[in-house]
């Protein structure tokens, strides 16, 4: 026997599997309305072009030095212009602790590691459902989690009463994890008004809201709209913890661009949290890689190149936006008697049909359809090429 003799294989990530079965099937009909990543309305993965103008500018001129500890200091400051808005009193007082993170899940695990080591009573309330991986975040920060409930089965829209209950439920100043716009995997966003709402219930219950903004500008195709949320709570007053990632919004997946940033009291407070945010990082990846940070700071900081970016999420959101329209017409067309409506009310990269994990099994078994088990389709996935043939098969495995 050898040191890893106890070593089972660890269950496979249901996601990934989706991919590989899809890859396996020789069908010329398949269609993986599995992928989390944005296709064009070919299939194919893109390259924004604002990207590769900054690649341009990059190639042959950049040393290959370190980062500081805390990661680009330029792609923090455009970060947070973004998230927080361009003339934000915060930024300019100083009172954001900010560092790049490894993406999006670097941003949650570096808050939770810190939540953990700063609160370690606390807890973290996540949302039902929510993506997958922000369970496993918490749980190896090893932060107990508690649920609240989100969404509402029947309508396929948000369960605003029992959120609200369940926030009233809540231990006054309790931590919870918020979607800020295109909630993953259910689509389902808190309208303006009812995030007002939220946000005055949080002042009332002094509750900590933690913004996860995976796909800022995604959603609808504009930064700022997207942003909303996270400007509602600041204009409240609340001191936010913010995720931010680069992957979906400037398709830098693999570049693992991101910011973590916490809203302080003061400047003081705010040196002391990055400080001990980079300590939290320095025994685990030392400093953040360079590449897409220089990417993301070209061109949140070329007035041009910001305004290509802008146009190219939009195209990217439109499209999305057209292909719910697409499906959902395409349904109504074949004579469904269900309500469809869902599918254009639901924002962002997914669409949580409904469908049941055996209506899903039939959509692969019979029409070569790949998806997650829970209904969750990706719109990303979905083109003018395959449209017709999608719905044809959800009417077929649902009437
Ligand atoms: N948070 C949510 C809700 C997501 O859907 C994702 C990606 O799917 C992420 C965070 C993090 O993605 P990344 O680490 O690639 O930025």
């Amino acid at each position: 026997s050898s040191w890893w003799s106890n070593v089972e294989p660890a269950p496979k990530d249901p996601i990934l599997g989706v991919t590989e079965a899809y890859l396996a099937d020789p069908s010329p009909h398949k269609v993986n309305v599995g992928v989390g990543a944005y296709r064009d309305d070919n299939g194919k993965p893109v390259v924004l072009e604002c990207v590769r103008e900054a690649e341009r500018r990059i190639a042959g001129n950049l040393n290959m030095e370190y980062l500081p500890m805390g990661g680009s200091i330029k792609m923090i400051e455009e970060s947070l212009k973004l998230a927080y808005g361009e003339d934000s009193e915060f930024i300019k007082d100083k009172r954001i602790a900010a560092v790049q993170s490894l993406s999006g899940t670097g941003a949650c695990r570096l808050f939770a590691d810190f939540q953990k080591r700063f609160l370690p009573d606390s807890q973290i309330y996540i949302p039902l459902p929510t993506w997958a991986n922000h369970h496993n975040i918490w749980r190896d920060a090893r932060v107990p989690q508690q649920t609240f409930r989100y969404y509402h089965p029947e309508s396929r829209g948000l369960d605003f009463a029992s959120l609200m209950e369940d926030f009233k439920n809540a231990p006054n100043g309790s931590f919870f994890l918020l979607h800020a716009c295109a909630h993953n995997p259910t689509g389902v966003d808190p309208s303006e008004e009812q995030w007002r709402e939220i946000s005055h219930l949080f002042k009332v219950k002094n509750h900590f809201p933690f913004f996860d903004m995976a796909y800022q500008g995604f959603a609808s195709g504009d930064p700022e709209r997207d942003a909303k949320a996270i400007r509602i709570f600041l204009e409240d007053g609340h001191l936010i913890g913010c995720a931010q990632s680069y992957a979906k919004n400037m398709g830098l997946y693999g570049q693992r661009v991101g910011c973590l940033s916490l809203l302080c009291e003061d400047e003081m407070q705010a040196v002391a949290v990055k400080s001990q945010l980079q300590q939290i990082a320095r025994p685990m990846y030392s400093n953040p890689p360079l590449h897409g940070a220089h990417i993301v700071s070209i061109i949140l900081s070329d007035p041009d190149l910001k305004s290509l970016w802008l146009k190219e999420v939009k195209v990217m959101a439109d499209r999305i936006i057209g292909m719910r329209k697409a499906l959902r017409e395409n349904l109504e067309k074949l004579g469904s008697p269900l309500s469809w409506e869902h599918i254009t009310n639901q924002i962002g990269m997914f669409c949580y049909s409904g469908m049941t994990p055996d209506q899903v099994d039939r959509l692969t078994n019979e029409f070569h359809i790949y998806m997650t088990r829970n209904g969750r389709i990706s719109m990303a996935g979905v083109t003018t090429g395959n449209v017709a043939y999608l719905a044809n098969a959800i009417h077929e495995v649902t009437k």
